[in-house]
């Protein structure tokens, strides 16, 4: 391994030589995020830190070559090695997931979905719709037919998770284009619980005859049962399509196996590469035989030319993902998040859904009388990096939010255990006790403005920088 960080810390180091000869403010930024990167408690749940060798798999000449299409089948000549790159992402993630089909080229957790809604939309609607017309040619369609079929193309239905409930914004939100391309309902959790209410999800499934039933979610801190969303889906015949971005590497790590794996049981899945799965910033689609080829349509029908320089990446991390310690360190991840709730019930403060099973949780603060934007500002003061996210039936709607996201991806990443996450809780909620809401220039209460305690940031930060140099990141990466 020496020899891997001695060959790592000399390649960063010349890269940003190399970067500095032409211009020296943007090497002196690559600098300066690793070391704000090394120096801050990052508990953001979508975030981590990818290793030195998809890092650097990033950075090179694939960058260059177009290959729109797919393997094999480009429009453009010379994609041999694209080729080999793209095959052996697919390849790694079908072993990984055990999956029939996958497809490395979304650029992103968004534009996997959005392939995923045009695969859908070509299967099931434009492909019967061809054939009904007894032409399965769509250029020799007359101007009536393109009416008929965009009429249909557009007027189909689709049931998600609301944002407010843990959904995300592409899952049928109505600002989102998700919410305009589809006539769209939302299934919430339960008011009491904050769980998921299977019984409720299937009634109004039963009620709507959705095209697409979304599951999937960026901030619900539970399992779902992709089994029961099958039967569901199944019972009123929408293709089950699962978004996994946030928790794919709990998946890939096998720690949600039977029920809670959604590759068995839905028909597509889509999720990002870079949060828990640990890849470089991309997306990617996996699915059933069925959906194969419309899948297969996405570049050029949704998506831009492959970045093949991130396919690389994806492969790269893909192949660590197999590896046994990957699996050690989704069960890690899950264990930390455990610690953290635990760490924040034992405080007394409270978490939607009263815990957590997978790698978040969902922190209410108006117990301590701030508003989320006023939680997540007084601990970005205090080095500690987290997000605002709203809570069921938030009060403070979804720009101030009530609640606070917390994820132990990243930390995990860096060898934070039971201990530290334990601590991570405690120097929380310290600062959340010793942060007062401000008030608006009118003299009521506000939603931003806050007010820290003297000296409550520089000691949370000397006991976060003890825990970070006893974990660092990139423990052998050293720029010269
Ligand atoms: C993060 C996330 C996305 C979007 O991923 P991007 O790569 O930012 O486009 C989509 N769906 C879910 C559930 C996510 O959590």
């Amino acid at each position: 391994m020496a020899d891997i960080d001695a060959l790592t810390s000399s390649a960063y180091s010349q890269a940003l030589e190399v970067i500095a000869s032409v211009e020296p403010r943007i090497a002196d930024a690559t600098r300066k995020e690793l070391a704000d990167q090394r120096g801050s408690l990052k508990l953001i749940a979508s975030e981590n830190y990818a290793s030195p060798a998809v890092l650097l798999t990033m950075g090179t000449w694939f960058s260059d070559k177009y290959a729109e299409g797919t393997v094999g089948h480009r429009f453009y000549a010379g994609c041999q090695n694209v080729d080999t790159v793209e095959a052996l992402a697919a390849e790694h993630a079908r072993e990984l997931f055990g999956a029939e089909y996958a497809y490395a080229q979304p650029h992103s957790g968004i534009d996997a979905n959005l392939v995923a809604f045009w695969s859908i939309l070509a299967h099931r609607v434009e492909g019967p719709w061809l054939e009904k017309a007894g032409s399965k040619n769509i250029n020799e369609l007359t101007d009536a037919d393109w009416e008929s079929l965009r009429h249909e193309l557009g007027n189909q239905r689709l049931l998600g998770m609301s944002l407010d409930a843990g959904g995300h914004l592409t899952h049928g939100f109505r600002p989102n284009i998700s919410g305009k391309m589809f006539h769209q309902q939302q299934y919430g959790t339960d008011p009491e619980t904050g769980l998921l209410d299977y019984d409720a999800v299937a009634a109004k499934a039963r009620e709507f005859k959705p095209l697409i039933l979304v599951a999937g979610y960026s901030a619900y801190p539970r399992r779902v049962n992709f089994a029961k969303m099958r039967e569901i889906a199944d019972e009123v015949g929408a293709t089950l399509m699962v978004d996994m971005a946030h928790f794919a590497g709990l998946v890939a790590g096998k720690v949600f196996t039977g029920d809670e794996d959604p590759v068995p049981h839905a028909h597509v899945v889509t999720t990002t590469t870079h949060k828990s799965l640990r890849g470089p910033r991309g997306g990617m689609v996996l699915a059933t035989e069925e959906y194969a080829s419309s899948v297969d349509r996405g570049c050029p029908m949704v998506l831009g030319g492959p970045l093949s320089h991130v396919m690389a990446a994806k492969a790269v991390a893909l192949a660590e993902a197999r590896q046994p310690s990957f699996q050690a360190y989704a069960q890690k991840v899950a264990d930390n998040a455990k610690s953290l709730a635990e760490g924040f019930l034992k405080r007394d403060a409270r978490l939607v859904t009263g815990g957590t099973d997978n790698h978040l949780v969902l922190l209410d603060v108006s117990g301590f009388g701030l508003t989320g934007r006023q939680a997540e500002s007084a601990l970005l003061d205090a080095g500690v990096v987290t997000n605002r996210n709203s809570i069921p039936s938030d009060p403070n709607g979804a720009w101030y939010t009530s609640g606070i996201r917390l994820g132990t991806p990243a930390l995990t990443t860096r060898g934070f255990g039971h201990d530290e996450f334990d601590q991570v809780a405690e120097l929380i909620v310290h600062v959340l006790q010793n942060t007062q809401p401000g008030t608006t220039k009118a003299g009521g209460p506000s939603k931003a403005s806050y007010a820290l305690g003297d000296g409550i940031a520089d000691k949370v930060k000397d006991a976060s920088a003890e825990m970070l140099d006893k974990h660092p990141l990139y423990p052998g990466l050293v720029l010269s």
